[in-house]
């Protein structure tokens, strides 16, 4: 991922993995000369909220443990999903799941991986409500937590805490965003992919009503997303506020 972000052209990268920061290590052993890693994580709450975290102290042991809560409700959530599957006659198995997440925290995509295996439906299909989707028979929900009190948490942690793709599929609501804010949310994603110009224009705005940054990400998934790394960027001099606001941990550079 850090070569790729090099190869892009790219001066800072985010390496935010849902509910673990488990691949910082490696990334910064491999290190490209010139790139700066911001370590972090995107965090799942309650009201379809991604909380963007960076920065925070990976040894503070709330924002940890409920971190490592989430992870092991994410391998509960697979197993529902694969015994779902099974009884709609499809021989997905668990292991064949867990093969495919290499010792990642289980998600979705890693589930319809091992359905489309099975040749009974196409990565998109599997993610359609005939199969995972939301509404799907195989849907299975994910844990909620009170995305306030997460920010409050990673804050706590000495970390950065911006909302992800407000504007998108599953819009935040206002009124959430500004409870986040009161509890010590940064900043407002806006520029992402999801985003079209109006949505983009409106958040902004938010974003200064609530006294907030607005930054940008690719929310870059690999092949199993249709964007490029970088196509979405953060302004230089939001990143520096944001860096010298952290105070859980600094970004890695070689
Ligand atoms: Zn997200």
């Amino acid at each position: 991922m850090v070569r790729r972000a090099a190869s892009a052209g790219l001066a800072v990268v985010a390496l935010t993995d849902h509910e673990t920061d488990a691949g910082v290590a490696e990334a910064a052993a491999a290190l490209p000369a010139g790139l700066s890693l911001v370590p972090g994580a995107e965090i799942s709450c309650a009201q379809h909220v991604h909380l963007l975290a960076y920065l925070y102290n990976p040894a503070e042991p709330a924002l940890a443990a409920e971190l490592a809560r989430l992870r092991t409700s994410r391998d509960g959530r697979g197993r529902r999903m694969v015994i779902q599957l099974q009884a709609m006659g499809v021989p997905v198995e668990w292991g064949a799941v867990q093969a495919i997440a290499r010792g990642a925290p289980v998600g979705r995509p890693h589930v319809a991986a091992a359905l489309v295996d099975t040749g009974a439906a196409s990565y998109a299909e599997a993610f359609s409500d005939r199969w995972l989707g939301y509404g799907g028979p195989a849907y299975v929900g994910k844990p909620s937590f009170d995305p306030a009190h997460v920010v409050a948490l990673v804050r706590a942690a000495g970390g950065v805490a911006i909302c992800a793709h407000p504007g998108g599929r599953k819009g935040t609501s206002d009124d959430t965003l500004s409870r986040m804010a009161g509890a010590g949310l940064q900043a407002l994603e806006v520029d992402h992919p999801e985003h079209d110009a109006s949505t983009r224009r409106r958040l902004r705005s938010l974003a200064a009503d609530l006294g907030l940054f607005a930054t940008g990400g690719s929310d870059y998934h690999g092949t199993r997303k249709d964007v490029s790394l970088g196509s979405e960027t953060t302004d230089p001099e939001v990143y520096a506020a944001l860096v010298s606001a952290a105070t859980g941990s600094a970004p890695f550079t070689r």
